[in-house]
């Protein structure tokens, strides 16, 4: 009759809904073939950043660190680190002991850096960092004293040598104007002598992951490649001097800062965006830049989220076709909240009640199950990319060394990987199958990235010392 005719009209809609939902979704899962392709891409790209010939064209820049040596536990001493670009600044005292006794110490303070600051003028920024410090040094009891300094600075940079690291572009949410294409040794000294009150003895510019690789050296030595994911992501690994071209010299090895957060620049990502990549791109401070890490970092993966529920709400399959300001709003959608969502044994009113504190009150059940849906097709296609990415860099390293099985220590560090419940085993299993002969383990690092700038400047002055006897 009639009421069976109307149920079979709704029970049609339903499923032509689910199956418009799941199309979408679709566009956002990516096939093993997509994968060990974009696994061959990067190797590709990696070759012609380490080119001489090839680099200026390479979205990669495979950077030069000036990091050989890792600690050989003879070093020690006070020393003083900066930590600049992750979630938040801060000021360390690093107290590095030899011997028996070798062990790291450390005090350190978090300093915010407002929004302005950020993308202000340069010398506003370097103004404010010296005020931290001289905050630090006097809530240390410091003041006057002259300790060697690592800077933890986590931008792309080009370096000729360890202390100097010309910055190449800003990425994440920083975008103060005068200092791309300068030293950032040299602004920190500028804004140092501005203020006319202590000196500061610069040693090392170090990227976070080359921190974080040396923290986690320091106790486990096959550790030799530092992953960040967290506001954005990056790699670094030992690559044979030989093949490192920009560099004099076919000796041992040196650590490499890919910057792979640029992989895509030159279109190498354009079969794997979707609408929604394209519209966060277009959104954020760099159009057209660090296209990877807007796949994967936490910067981003909220806002890929967002998008994706803005599409549904407007087609009418989420939140009854509902439109509310806070869903227009960007960055509404934390990296936390993401973490959160996913979390196992979250039962669906928990997940209702976060999408309530994001304002998105009219949610009924289904539209929590869905929104946990996307966030978690999001998360995991941002692990995958990531463990294709580090298959790629493994796979380079077992080849350098002409091992049929290599067995190498990954140190990791970043809010993402950190919280996120499901992140670390996705990557990890991605990486398993795309680069079978390699054994990786992987090293939570605590505060790696500054102790590890400490680290480096402790080996630079026993090296430099050792040079002098
Ligand atoms: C920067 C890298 C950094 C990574 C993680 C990227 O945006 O370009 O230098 O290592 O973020 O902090
Ligand atoms: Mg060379």
């Amino acid at each position: 009759g009639k009421g069976a005719a109307m149920v079979t009209a709704v029970a049609y809609r339903l499923a032509a809904q689910h199956a418009e939902r799941q199309s979408i979704l679709n566009t956002l899962r990516l096939s093993r073939a997509q994968l060990l392709n974009l696994k061959s891409r990067m190797s590709e790209e990696m070759d012609r950043g380490l080119s001489k010939n090839a680099h200026e064209q390479a979205s990669v820049k495979m950077l030069p660190t000036y990091v050989r040596s890792t600690p050989d536990g003879t070093e020690h001493g006070d020393f003083l680190a900066l930590d600049l670009g992750g979630s938040s600044f801060r000021v360390l005292l690093v107290r590095v002991r030899s011997g028996t006794r070798r062990n790291v110490d450390m005090h350190h303070k978090i300093y915010s850096i407002p929004q302005e600051t950020m993308q202000g003028t340069g010398e506003e920024l370097f103004n404010h960092i010296v005020d931290c410090i001289a905050a630090f040094l006097e809530y240390m009891g410091m003041k006057g004293a002259s300790l060697p300094l690592g800077f933890t600075f986590s931008f792309p940079c080009h370096q000729n040598r360890l202390d100097q690291g010309i910055l190449l572009k800003w990425t994440k949410g920083f975008k103060a104007s005068g200092c791309e294409g300068h030293d950032v040794v040299t602004l920190l000294k500028d804004a140092v002598r501005r203020r006319q009150e202590f000196d500061l003895n610069f040693v090392a510019v170090v990227n976070d992951t080359v921190g974080t690789m040396m923290t986690c050296g320091y106790e486990d030595p096959k550790c030799e490649v530092g992953l960040i994911v967290g506001t954005g992501t990056n790699v670094c690994y030992m690559e044979e001097m030989k093949n490192i071209e920009l560099v004099e010299g076919d000796r041992g090895r040196m650590c490499v800062n890919i910057e792979w957060g640029a992989f895509g620049e030159n279109g190498e990502l354009n079969d794997y965006c979707t609408e929604f990549d394209r519209i966060v791109d277009e959104c954020s401070n760099y159009p057209g830049k660090q296209r990877y890490e807007k796949m994967i970092s936490g910067m981003y993966l909220g806002e890929i989220v967002r998008n994706v529920l803005i599409d549904f709400t407007t087609k009418g399959l989420l939140f009854r076709g509902k439109m509310s300001e806070r869903l227009k709003t960007r960055g509404i959608f934390e990296t936390k909240f993401l973490a959160q969502i996913e979390r196992d044994r979250l039962a669906m009113r928990q997940v209702r009640s976060i999408l309530q504190h994001l304002g998105l009150t009219s949610s009924t059940c289904d539209d929590s199950v869905l929104v946990k849906e996307v966030c978690s097709v999001v998360a995991r296609r941002a692990a995958q990319l990531c463990g294709a990415g580090l298959a790629a860099v493994v796979d380079r390293m077992r080849q350098n060394r002409n091992l049929n099985q290599m067995s190498v220590t990954v140190g990791v560090d970043g809010t993402l990987y950190k919280t996120h419940p499901h992140f670390a085993s996705i990557m990890q299993e991605t990486l398993q199958d795309l680069a079978p002969q390699c054994q990786v383990t992987f090293h939570k690092s605590e505060d790696g990235s500054g102790k590890g700038a400490a680290l480096i400047t402790a080996v630079a002055c026993r090296v430099k010392s050792e040079g002098q006897h």
